[in-house]
């Protein structure tokens, strides 16, 4: 399996190519060279094991041509070895994706292309050679999946730049108490100052031969294509509770149609959705897909008007969907051979405000005892506004067969959920761990010549 740019398909990359450019030089988003179909019944077994060893049989149909199986499984499991559980808020079913090592579904990308990326430089023998260095800046939460994702990964180093004071003090110990091979690097200025010394380094020829430096960001294909795993565990633990006999009947090799299933997705990017449909056209029984979003609505809004308007930003209480230019549309076009119709048909959206936010935040807690963070309250509220509208135009659609994705744990948006339910999320013990950890970073200025200098002392 090669790779292939969404602007041109017959330049192919390998995986390591594709991995370490990110974005591919025409300026496209790299795609698989085609779509593996998958074995549903060899999934569905595979899933009463583990959500890695699901994943792992998945992963190989990808990667198998760039590492050996054996490494691929190998990866996988170390990358993956959490719970992705399903469970209920009240009438509703939820998969919780936020039972990594940060409590946010990112760990599923970042982790796996730490581990997959690690065995490929493994292999080149590039350790012995200058390390590559992995740049990112980020406002807080996406940095620590990244930073936990390569942590203590031979021939790897992270370098983390964040805004000085303007991150909670659990998203900082998130990136400063890991040590090793990652570099925290408090930025005394903004997030946007942050972003700007990255771009110069990348746009700086000079120090770009002198090290070897990458972004990991989560467009990269190697955080994107992983995020497909979880749509299938989903729908194994969903039939397995929900149609126990169709699934013995499958199981035994009868001819028993698997039933269809809807995901509602939390969006920002779009790169979590966007592998939803991937998995789709792998062959999994999805009917169709939900984009929830916050005020950032261009997506929901080209799904109305037929018009794609990128603009700014604006902030809210789910900030890690604050994206007024989603990278991964790019992609969605691309799975949709950019027919606008066939995009409709599968796929809608609805955005919240964020008082509706926190009014779904309060009525999952009061009326479920279920607690969520607030991109995953938008799922909550998508699935609600879908179920009512199809009840209204007399459509059948029942709570049942949909499933509302959740982004990541309370835990870390105590600072909004407080507040609203009156009542402190769970602090999971791992995180808790990390405050009482010693915190290693380095405190600069906003200058790309302190930047080189530390890029050039870690990377010779
Ligand atoms: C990144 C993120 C999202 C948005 O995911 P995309 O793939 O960018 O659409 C939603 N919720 C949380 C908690 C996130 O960190």
């Amino acid at each position: 399996m090669k790779f292939h740019s969404t602007r041109d398909k017959s330049r192919l990359y390998s995986l390591q190519e594709a991995s370490v450019m990110g974005l591919a030089p025409d300026g496209g988003l790299f795609m698989p060279e085609y779509i593996p179909q998958i074995n549903m019944s060899e999934v569905l077994k595979l899933a009463q094991y583990s959500f890695a060893d699901m994943s792992s049989h998945i992963a190989s149909l990808f990667f198998k041509d760039s590492i050996t199986p054996l490494q691929v499984d190998e990866a996988i499991k170390k990358a993956l070895s959490f719970e992705v559980p399903l469970v209920k808020a009240g009438p509703y079913y939820t998969l919780e994706l936020f039972h990594g090592p940060t409590c946010a579904f990112k760990d599923v990308g970042a982790s796996s292309m730490g581990q997959i990326l690690g065995t490929i430089l493994h292999n080149k023998g590039e350790k012995e050679n200058k390390p590559l260095i992995i740049l990112t800046a980020t406002s807080g939460d996406t940095g620590s999946a990244v930073a936990r994702g390569f942590y203590d990964i031979p021939g790897i180093t992270v370098v983390v730049l964040f805004p000085n004071g303007k991150v909670s003090p659990l998203q900082e110990c998130q990136m400063t108490a890991l040590g090793k091979n990652i570099k925290a690097l408090k930025v005394n200025g903004t997030f946007d100052d942050c972003q700007m010394l990255v771009k110069a380094i990348f746009n700086n020829r000079e120090i770009r031969k002198q090290v070897n430096v990458t972004s990991a960001n989560s467009i990269n294909l190697l955080r994107w294509l992983p995020q497909s795993f979880y749509y299938f565990y989903a729908y194994a633990q969903w039939i397995a509770q929900e149609h126990s006999h169709l699934l013995k009947q499958f199981m035994a090799g009868e001819e028993a149609g698997l039933p269809e299933i809807t995901f509602v997705v939390p969006s920002g990017n779009y790169g979590n959705i966007s592998a939803g449909m991937l998995a789709k056209r792998m062959g999994l029984p999805v009917k169709g897909f939900i984009a929830a979003a916050n005020s950032n609505d261009v997506f929901p809004k080209y799904l109305e008007s037929g018009q794609y308007e990128p603009r700014p930003s604006v902030q809210t209480i789910a900030n890690a969907m604050d994206v007024g230019a989603p990278s991964n549309f790019e992609r969605i076009q691309s799975l949709f051979n950019n027919d606008y119709e066939a995009i409709c048909r599968e796929v809608k959206g609805y955005a919240y405000s964020d008082s509706q936010i926190k009014e779904a935040i309060l009525e999952l807690y009061r009326e479920y005892g279920y607690t969520s963070c607030p991109h995953s309250a938008t799922g909550y509220l998508a699935t609600k506004e879908y179920l009512s509208e199809c009840a209204n135009s007399g459509m059948k659609a029942d709570s049942n067969s949909i499933i509302w994705l959740s982004t990541a744990s309370p835990a870390k948006f105590s600072e909004v959920i407080a507040p609203v339910t009156g009542q402190m999320p769970h602090i999971p013990g791992r995180l808790q761990e990390l405050l009482d950890k010693d915190k290693e970073f380095t405190i600069m200025d906003v200058s790309t010549e302190t930047l080189e200098e530390i890029l050039r002392t870690l990377g010779e």
